[in-house]
């Protein structure tokens, strides 16, 4: 299986007086100007219904950059028709062929669409430069281009043959369509749920989340430009229960590929195992849902890293990743020290406009996540067992924006220390060092979910021992690194218990699941 070998595409820089600075804040400002008019794409078909929501700027909610055509139930079910028509097409397509349309989806990621790309998940998702760069142009290309070299790396693993006989393994896509429901955080979370399974030669609904539609048109004129035939990726917006009804009651239902909370995923696995009689095959269901992701520091830690990873892992892209450092757990020892490099490091911290390219924290993405993190923020400023040591502003006049809020705590249980936030609100406990290795078992049992953990320790044997006594509540685990900021091609994404299904964003283990073999023996 000769493809080229995958590599991780380099991150620019968008220094003052680079091609690439200039290049993006030129598509903000034609992005800015002209509003743009988004169909759903169903069969190649542009579908406008003049059902048209509006989009809004999260750090400038008075701006329109433009509308989204709002679909109904028919549209789902028109969008499942699309997609089971093309099937037979595209996965009798050689795998040579399906390869290639998603490498040049890659190169057109990094090149022609980067700024495209990048403005749109810019404007759309307050995400500042830098964080667009890395996640919608790095991380989605790299997506795009490590799947073709583990796709051959899955058609290559095949068995032995006894002599008078050919045994093998033909790796069939399922039967049937997928269903890809992405979120707002990361465009190229967003990308990858489609393509990945597509690369495998199935065929796919996808719904983006509502707060994203504007990368996802990005994304569909990529594919489209690439070479993905019509139906073989369709984009609709209807509203989530009416999506899910049509596609959890459809016969031909063969998986889901999901990113997003641990509540909508557990719900919609609830419908499926009620509908599982009507369904042809048993669905793959495949998500990575929440996090409430740890630091957790020894004695023996460096405090500048500690802060550091507390700073960027709990407030980089405000905290709106599902692997955000959130519940940290220092040692009374170092307490001071940290605490100093970590005001320190927030001072200068600026907070605004992405379009700003000097601001790092920009708005959080809508209303509801706002009253939920300033909700959070006001009730430790009111109880008895937590107080803001940082932070704790929140202004919504001109778009949501929360101040990056550090709350400490004196109960290692305490709310913010179990619940989700996805914000850019964190929660310190302080323990007694003579405490270390029962605030390990707290920190076991405090949460359900199990995505990202980062240990500090400058003792090796210290570090192995929590390595070992914390294997399962990590599934991207760090050793004096921040939780957050996994490579594809590098650190194969995904966690366990309520945080998902583990199957590895980026991975083979991903695209094994969007396969169904056949051995085939034959003899002569
Ligand atoms: N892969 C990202 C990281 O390692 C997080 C993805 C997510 O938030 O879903 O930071």
């Amino acid at each position: 299986f000769n493809v080229p070998i995958a590599e991780n595409e380099p991150v620019l820089s968008y220094a003052p007086g680079t091609p690439e600075r200039d290049e993006l804040k030129a598509q903000l400002k034609a992005f800015k100007e002209t509003e743009v008019d988004i169909p759903m794409y169903i069969g190649g078909e542009e579908v406008r219904t003049g059902n048209k929501v509006s989009m809004h700027p999260p750090h400038d909610i008075k701006h329109c950059l433009g509308y989204y055509h709002q679909g109904d139930e028919t549209h789902v079910y028109k969008a499942i028709d699309a997609a089971l028509e093309a099937k037979p097409a595209w996965e009798n397509l050689s795998w040579e062929h399906r390869a290639s349309i998603f490498l040049k989806a890659a190169e057109l990621v990094a090149g022609p669409y980067r700024q495209k790309l990048n403005a749109a998940t810019m404007l759309g998702q307050s995400k500042n430069a830098f964080q667009a760069e890395i996640d919608a142009a790095c991380e989605f290309a790299d997506f795009l281009r490590f799947n073709v070299q583990y796709m051959t790396e899955i058609y290559a693993d095949q068995p032995e043959s006894a002599p008078g006989m050919w045994n093998r393994v033909e790796y069939r896509p399922l039967e049937g369509f997928i269903f890809a429901l992405t979120p707002f955080n990361f465009t190229s979370i967003a990308g990858n749920l489609p393509s990945a399974p597509a690369l495998m030669g199935n065929t796919v609904v996808w719904k983006p989340s509502k707060t994203a539609v504007y990368s996802a048109k990005v994304l569909m004129d990529i594919f489209k430009e690439a070479g993905v035939p019509d139906g073989v990726i369709n984009l609709v917006y209807a509203s989530g229960p009416v999506t899910a009804k049509v596609i959890f009651e459809h016969p031909d239902f063969a998986g889901i590929h999901f990113t997003g909370s641990t509540g909508v995923f557990q719900g919609m696995w609830k419908t499926i195992g009620e509908n599982i009689q009507k369904y042809k095959t048993y669905p793959r269901i495949v998500g990575e849902t929440g996090g409430k992701d740890y630091i957790f520091a020894h004695k023996s830690c460096d405090a500048l890293a500690v802060a550091t990873a507390i700073v960027r892992g709990g407030f980089e892209y405000q905290g709106q990743k599902c692997s955000a450092a959130s519940r940290i757990y220092l040692p009374e020892s170092r307490w001071e020290e940290i605490k100093g490099y970590v005001g320190a490091q927030l001072a200068e911290m600026k907070m605004g406009d992405p379009e700003d390219f000097s601001n790092f924290v920009n708005a959080v993405i809508d209303e509801s996540s706002f009253n939920k993190l300033s909700g959070a923020i006001d009730a430790a400023k009111a109880s008895d067992e937590a107080e803001v040591i940082f932070g704790g502003n929140y202004d919504k006049s001109k778009g949501y924006f929360i101040e990056p809020t550090i709350v400490l705590t004196t109960n290692p249980k305490y709310d913010t220390m179990e619940e989700e936030l996805f914000g850019p609100v964190v929660t310190i406990y302080v323990y007694k060092d003579a405490e270390f290795e029962a605030t390990m078992d707290v920190l076991d049992t405090t949460s359900m979910y199990a995505l990202t953990g980062a240990i500090f320790s400058q003792d090796r044997y210290v570090a192995e021992m929590m390595t070992k006594r914390l294997t399962h509540t990590a599934g991207n685990f760090y050793i004096n690194d921040k939780p957050t900021g996994a490579v594809v091609g590098q650190q194969p994404f995904g966690g366990s218990r309520g945080s998902g299904t583990n199957d590895k964003a980026g991975s083979a283990i991903n695209l094994m699941r969007w396969v169904s073999p056949r051995t085939i023996k034959e003899t002569f």
